[in-house]
């Protein structure tokens, strides 16, 4: 592997100038990011109004007191215009509401690059296009914030027609808080391609498949389900919050001798070589465009793949067994 130089990251103090104040930002969307870049934003000082259609999340942005308005009025109003909107609905979403209603010198600010990269969104030649991707999910955007930490983000230009986009997109990354925690250059395809790999290798994918099959295989042994559940998925979060504060070191430095043991003799018989050649296949899956074309394609039939895997992983024995032993431990699942 080539050895690569340290990113250059900026935190609170890097980040001098407020490019963003004095701007109207429409943050489009009201759901897991939509709602914390909101808030955030709002708190840091900017004036924001909600862009989305009427039903669930409009009265949960009215309810929190926000204006909502059309997603085209919204972008009609507004200088930067954040997209929050699920990937697989920004391009038909953008054509219709958000395109006529962009004026020359405005800013396109997405979360994630997917559109952009892909080409399904091509922004006018007259606006700044930018992305700002916190690397978390949109709750802990808005709990992180207010318990006065933030989840580090990563923000890349793709299209600067003012000169100012960079310094637009620091100062938005600062106005959700992400500079507390540290905020990394990146470009349109670096963010998209190692999201998109993450997410289904290692965080999502990866994790949720190594749970079910160490469930499975204790189960299929005999082994007394709620055991196992304790085992191999709750227990997944202690040591991942041990390794999130100080490193796989920390976590190994606080497991037994004995675990310690285990994890360098057989982790590596689990997760073999193979599983590597596999990372390697979806890796180029994604960068050449296969996944987002099975993506986009099952979206534009309503998503009958999508749906069909949804229902058999919620019919997972895992489900119902931990369902049941939550109901006993309501400290593991403060409301949001
Ligand atoms: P979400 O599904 O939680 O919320 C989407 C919002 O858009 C909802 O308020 C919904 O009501 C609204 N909406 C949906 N269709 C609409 C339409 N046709 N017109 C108007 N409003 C509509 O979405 P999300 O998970 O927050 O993802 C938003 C973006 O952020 C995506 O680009 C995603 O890749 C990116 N992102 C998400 C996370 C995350 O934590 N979920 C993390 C990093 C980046
Ligand atoms: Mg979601
Ligand atoms: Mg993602
Ligand atoms: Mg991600
Ligand atoms: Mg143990
Ligand atoms: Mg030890």
């Amino acid at each position: 592997m080539e050895v690569q130089k340290m990113a250059k990251i900026y935190y609170e103090n890097s980040v001098a100038t407020d490019a963003l104040t004095g701007k109207k930002i429409a943050v489009i969307g009201y759901g897991s990011q939509g709602h914390a870049h909101a808030q955030n934003l709002q708190d840091t000082g900017h004036e924001v109004v909600i862009g989305i259609r009427e039903g669930d999340s409009a009265d949960k942005a009215r309810a929190d007191g926000f204006e909502v308005l059309s997603v085209a009025e919204a972008t009609k109003q507004s200088d930067v215009v954040m997209i929050l909107l699920p990937d697989e609905n920004q391009g038909s979403v953008y054509e219709a509401e958000i395109k006529p209603n962009l004026k020359a010198g405005d800013a396109l600010v997405f979360a994630h690059g997917f559109n952009i990269h892909f080409d399904v969104i091509e922004p006018p030649a007259d606006v700044d296009v930018f992305l700002v991707a916190p690397k978390g999910p949109g709750h802990l955007v808005r709990r992180t914030f207010v318990e006065g930490a933030a989840v580090p983000a990563l923000f890349a230009v793709y299209q600067d027609a003012t000169g100012n986009a960079r310094d637009l997109a620091l100062s938005y990354a600062k106005g959700i808080g992400a500079t507390r925690a540290g905020v990394l250059e990146t470009t349109f395809k670096e963010e998209t391609e190692t999201d998109l790999f993450g997410e289904q290798a290692v965080l999502c994918g990866g994790v949720t498949r190594l749970i079910q099959a160490g469930f499975e295989t204790l189960v299929e042994a005999g082994y007394q389900p709620e055991v196992a559940y304790f085992e191999v998925l709750h227990e997944m979060k202690l040591i991942v919050d041990l390794m999130y504060e100080g490193g796989m070191g920390k976590m190994r430095h606080s497991i037994s001798n004995t675990a310690e043991y285990g994890d360098y003799v057989s982790g590596p018989r689990v997760v073999t070589e193979d599983a590597k050649t596999a990372m390697g296949e979806v890796l180029a899956d994604i960068q050449n465009g296969t996944f987002a074309k099975a993506f986009t394609a099952d979206n534009a039939n309503g998503f009958p793949e999508f749906k069909a895997m949804r229902e058999k992983q919620k019919g997972h024995q895992i489900e119902a067994v931990g369902a049941t032993l939550r109901e006993m431990m309501p400290f593991v699942n403060p409301k949001n």
